[in-house]
């Protein structure tokens, strides 16, 4: 899915400062001082901008311009702590800029994000501020055994849109094989459809149903092993998204009176609109969905077309075949007047078919657009391996809403690369969006994770694929660039590994992208060793493509790889809200000896991590911190600062030093 907020500086602070208008009650003197402490948080200055405010602030401490501007460079140097103190002191002398609250508050922050999302949820004091768990969140998100005793094989899926009332009637067979004895199954499905019949061998079974879940009764005990099918018939009005991708649902979208219909369920569930097994943990090894459409639309899905019947009603039916297994979320159509266009990939294994679905008068545009499509892959298969669904092809269809990765049929919404986009940090030939989107082919749909709570790994790997696409294509420098746009996203609201068997909102916050990618650099830049850890991340997909992994999985995978241990940096960034913090202090004395002490808190004891130091504004320098206090040295010194995604310049940037983390300072 398509990240939702960009940086978060720019989301706190946003806006221009209003101010108290200082300067007209400044000495002429204090004026002079005054102007240089704002040159300097300009020019990113912001340890010196500090030292003056620090000066500053006595001759005028009722002014809250000044605890919010010296929060801005603390917010700078990534001292949140001490940047949010400032924020609560500007507060409290008269600042009523509405965006500071995202700081004070993580309520307040929390509330913000959802109301952007449009989602209404109730938050949860005790959890700092999750949405409150709701009888429905157990059902869809646990494990039990009515969920455990089977394991789905196959879906052939039927759904007919009916654009008119905006409603759909369909089926789905269900094919399971039972893992142990059991007489009740759970299938999932919204309680706003209409069940017309659960059918086993044509026997009517009887279910109750609780929130979303359809406990189904085959009034005699199943043996373990047995292989059976079940036929669902639904009705119903599928939930209209509020804002898709993020807060999904049906997308009804009508110009020139054609119409433009999809659907985006990641964490809404899949068992919004069809029937299903609606957990992460288990997929179908392969799929058929027929999307029924009124005749002279197109019904696109995923997979490969394997027939187009015209039926009743004035209707036509795609049949569209997956050879692979697919979560549920993954599973889509699109229905539109589209054209299609293609073209072959060629590798040394021989060549797969890449699709194209796009709105007639978007064609010639798309043409262009797409011609970067065959560059991302070629990319992807060097640094993770071949494309993981050959047999269906790659797939990328013009959506009604901005990107999703619907395996072998992506989400391709944003006006090709034409919208408010402000994540497109490569040139106007690549687009973010296809370049996130596609990664999740490997990461999400091939290598997939059991429950929302591991859902970092989906996106914290889509996005790091981000940042490795840079470096192949562009360069170290760009590497850091796409790395420091990132950084500068990180909320730190929650773990990025969420709450098991509730279907966590983990989406929320942004993190498990941006603090996922960053966790992702960090580690390469402890292991400082490129050769490794790329192999290692290769290994890893190789490993579990087609396959369920947890963020343990990962963790073991990293342990028995590199034969060194990683749990307390694991820990930290994985389990905890706050980052490592580097603790630190520096002096230049007359004669330009730098003196620069620092370690690691907030962490554990064996926490090692490199970050870089720039000195006279020239040199930069990896230095590497433990939890010990450690002291550097440096004759001949004129200017010292931290390098990091707020200040740095991405050609001086040595390699493995450009970390994610927070500071804390003695002044
Ligand atoms: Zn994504």
């Amino acid at each position: 899915m398509k990240k939702v907020f960009t940086m978060l500086i720019c989301l706190v602070l946003a806006g221009s400062l209003p101010g108290q208008n200082m300067s007209s009650i400044l000495s002429a003197g204090d004026k002079a001082r005054y102007d240089g402490i704002m040159s300097a948080l300009q020019r990113h200055d912001y340890l010196n901008a500090i030292i003056e405010l620090n000066g500053f602030i006595p001759g005028y401490s009722t002014y809250w311009d000044l605890y919010y501007n010296r929060g801005i460079a603390r917010a700078g140097l990534n001292d949140w702590i001490g940047a949010r103190r400032d924020f609560i002191l500007a507060k409290g002398s008269g600042c009523k800029m509405e965006n500071i609250n995202y700081l004070i508050s993580k309520q307040a922050l929390v509330s913000f994000i959802l109301k952007e999302l449009k989602q209404e949820e109730k938050l949860d004091s005790l959890r700092e501020f999750r949405p409150v768990i709701e009888p429905g969140d157990i059902i869809r998100g646990a494990l039990r055994p009515e969920r455990t005793c089977f394991d789905v094989t196959f879906y052939n899926l039927t759904v007919k849109i009916i654009p008119e009332t905006k409603s759909i009637e369909g089926s789905n067979s269900i094919c399971f094989k039972t893992t142990t004895d059991t007489k009740i199954i759970q299938i999932d499905l919204f309680p706003d459809y209409a069940i017309k019949s659960i059918k086993w061998n044509d026997r009517d079974l009887n279910y109750t149903r609780n929130e979303g879940g359809i406990f189904i009764d085959f009034g005699e005990t199943i043996p373990a092993g047995r292989d059976e099918k079940i036929t669902i018939t639904y009705s119903g009005v599928p939930m209209v998204a509020r804002k898709p991708p993020w807060n999904g649902g049906f997308v009804w979208e009508k110009e020139k009176n054609r119409w433009d219909v999809g659907i985006a369920c990641e964490h809404l569930g899949a068992s919004s609109w069809w029937p299903n097994k609606d957990h992460l943990s288990d997929k179908p090894d392969s799929m058929i969905i027929n999307v029924q459409v009124p005749a002279g639309y197109q019904g696109i899905s995923n997979g490969n077309l394997a027939s187009q019947t015209a039926i009743a009603d004035g209707y036509t039916n795609f049949e569209w075949k997956v050879s692979y297994p697919i979560n549920s979320y993954n599973v889509t159509f699109y229905m539109g007047d589209f054209v299609n266009f293609n073209e072959q990939f060629t590798n040394s294994f021989g060549s797969y078919q890449m699709d194209y679905y796009v709105l007639p008068k978007n064609l010639e545009k798309a043409k262009k657009y797409y011609t970067q499509t065959k560059e991302i892959l070629a990319i992807y298969e060097k640094v993770f391996g071949e494309y993981p669904f050959k047999k269906d092809g790659v797939g990328m269809v013009e959506a009604p809403f901005e990107g999703m990765e619907h395996q072998g049929a992506i989400a391709i919404g944003g006006e090709y690369g034409k919208s408010n986009n402000r994540r497109e940090y490569y040139t106007k030939d690549y687009d973010y969006l296809i370049i996130h989107e596609l990664a999740h082919e490997w990461w999400g749909n091939a290598v997939a994770v059991p429950d929302m709570a591991d859902a970092w790994i989906n996106e914290g790997f889509a996005t790091y694929s981000e940042f490795l696409f840079a470096e192949e294509k562009f360069g170290y420098p760009e590497y850091i660039r796409v790395a420091a746009s990132n950084f500068g996203s990180v909320m730190n609201i929650w773990p990025i590994v969420g709450e098991r068997d509730i279907n966590s909102n983990t989406f929320l916050g942004n993190d498990i992208y941006t603090k996922g990618a960053a966790m992702l650099n960090n580690l390469r830049c402890i292991m400082n060793n490129d050769t490794l850890f790329k192999n290692m991340i290769k290994g890893f997909y190789q490993k579990y493509k087609y396959r369920i992994v947890t963020t343990s999985d990962f963790t073991d995978y990293v342990k028995d790889y590199t034969k060194a241990d990683y749990s307390d940096f694991f820990d930290i960034f994985l389990y905890k809200t706050e980052a490592p913090i580097l603790a630190c202090s520096y002096t230049i004395d007359k004669g330009n000896n730098l003196t620069f002490t620092y370690r690691w808190s907030n962490t554990g004891i064996n926490f090692t991590m490199p970050f870089c130091i720039a000195v006279s504004d020239k040199e930069y320098i990896r230095l590497t911190g433990t939890s010990f206090l450690q002291t550097y040295r440096y004759k001949g010194a004129k200017t010292f600062y931290l390098v990091n995604e707020s200040r740095y310049d991405k050609e001086k940037v040595p390699a493995n030093s450009f970390t994610y983390y927070w500071t804390s300072w003695p002044f």
